[in-house]
């Protein structure tokens, strides 16, 4: 079993909903269990300014999956929770569920690349995973809780 850490984010519909549906989903991967998630944060939009604020949150996974397993299944809740991936990049989606780290693998191909590269300057992706493990070091970029205090997360409001 590896520890791992996802992203869940998504600006469209019933972001709740969604949320919690991705973390059942989550739970039910098959070798894996889901250990924790965060709380759920009120973000600004990003990439495109001009769309809905967003809700995210991050998870801490054990799984048996290897890392390109885990990214299929990703895809596959993203697929069931309604994301059509065209238009714009960076765009407005029910659901993104990125991939952040897995311990001990560092690897980049044409599907994958881990940890996820966009991770430091993120408050929306820190800010929960700093919940979760504020000691991880992401090799490459830095310790979570020394990239977060590097940021503005005031923009950044959990859900009570
Ligand atoms: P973004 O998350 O940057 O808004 P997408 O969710 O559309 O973009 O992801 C595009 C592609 O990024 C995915 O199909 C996947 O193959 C690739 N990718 C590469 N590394 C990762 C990762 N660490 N986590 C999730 N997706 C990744
Ligand atoms: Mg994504």
């Amino acid at each position: 079993m590896a520890r791992a850490f996802v992203a869940l984010g998504g600006n469209l519909g019933d972001m709740h909903a969604t949320l919690r549906q991705a973390l059942v989903a989550l739970a039910a991967l098959p070798q894996t269990r889901l250990l924790a998630h965060s709380r759920f944060y009120r973000t600004p939009p990003w990439g495109m300014l001009e769309q809905p604020p967003f809700l995210n949150a991050a998870a801490a996974l054990d799984t048996a999956l290897t890392p390109h397993e885990l990214l299929d299944a990703l895809l596959g809740i993203e697929r069931a929770a309604g994301r059509v991936r065209e238009g714009e990049r960076w765009g407005p989606r029910t659901l993104d569920l990125d991939l952040l780290h897995i311990d001990g693998v560092r690897l980049h191909d044409d599907r994958l690349t881990l940890p996820h590269p966009r991770i430091a300057g993120r408050a929306f992706v820190l800010l929960p995973l700093a919940e979760l493990a504020p000691d991880l070091d992401l090799p490459g970029q830095g310790q979570v809780d020394e990239l977060l205090g590097a940021l503005d997360t005031s923009g950044c409001v959990p859900e009570p």
